[in-house]
């Protein structure tokens, strides 16, 4: 029978606590992988935890800012100490803050991008220089709908996932020939924390649904299975791709 084994392998998701993350977190756990659960909180501690006790891998939790590339550097050294190795990498973390262009402050835009788009570059420049020396590995980021559909009120968020799109590619291209590959998830609309107040409106919720094919919201579990793919042989020779997991909202 068919099935995706991660068994052995040491995947890192970042934002892998609550939300979309976590369903990540879970699913590469519950296809054996070791999972390490990155976030600003301590909350990443109980979530790896619940896992390791869930799924009988060994998970770990370590908390930091992946918006500051020191503290990528620090979490890096302590899987180095906790694993040895990592052969995936699932940056998933993101933030996304509303606001109209002609109200979008530095800070704003600082927060946002380096959050989404330099902490996608940071971790994913410490993971290959691991996976260089292992002769490779799979780099996962999730992007979003929002790169390749413009919505109001998104001009740093959008520019920040369009930005992993790209980015995406520059490293598929620059790292193929060490085994590394490079891929993008890009979700739809998934109900969590990021958009609890938005989807509260029904009318945004109505007018999310009617804009998939498959006519309805989709599920941190939705996200994951793709993650899992790209983090599994069973997508061995597909690099630099972002798989749009939107229930086909961006197909017309
Ligand atoms: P949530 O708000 O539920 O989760 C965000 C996660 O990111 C949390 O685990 C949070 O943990 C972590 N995080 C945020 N900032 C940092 C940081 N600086 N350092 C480390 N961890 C951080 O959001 P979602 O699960 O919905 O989003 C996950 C990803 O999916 C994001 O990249 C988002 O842009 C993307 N996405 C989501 C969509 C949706 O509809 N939900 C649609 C398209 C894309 P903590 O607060 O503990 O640090």
């Amino acid at each position: 029978m068919l099935s995706i084994d991660l068994s052995g392998k040491v995947a890192i998701v970042t934002g892998g606590n609550r939300g979309i993350g976590f369903g990540i977190s879970e699913t590469l756990a519950e296809a054996g992988a070791a999972v390490v659960v990155v976030s600003r909180h301590a909350e990443c501690q109980a979530a790896a935890a619940a896992l390791g006790k869930q799924y009988g891998t060994r998970c770990h939790g370590f908390a930091a800012d992946i918006s500051q590339p020191a503290e990528i550097a620090s979490m890096m050294e302590k899987v180095d100490q906790a694993y040895g190795r990592v052969d995936i990498m699932v940056h998933n973390a993101g933030i996304a803050v509303r606001a109209p262009a002609f109200e979008i402050t530095v800070e704003a835009w600082d927060t946002v991008l380096n959050t989404n788009l330099r902490g996608a570059f940071f971790c994913a420049q410490e993971a290959a220089k691991r996976m260089r020396n292992q002769g490779g590995g799979a780099i996962i980021n999730v992007g979003s709908v929002h790169a390749k559909t413009a919505m109001r009120l998104y001009a740093h968020y959008g520019a920040s996932k369009a930005g992993i799109s790209q980015l995406t590619r520059v490293l598929a291209l620059e790292w193929g020939e060490l085994g590394i590959r490079v891929n993008c998830v890009a979700p739809g609309s998934v109900p969590t924390d990021i958009n609890r107040e938005v989807l509260a409106i029904p009318e945004n919720r109505q007018r999310n649904i009617a804009k998939t094919v498959l006519k309805r919201l989709g599920t941190p579990r939705d996200i994951a299975g793709a993650v899992a793919f790209l983090a599994s042989d069973l997508s061995a020779y597909v690099t630099g791709e972002t798989l749009y997991v939107d229930g086909g909202w961006t197909i017309s």
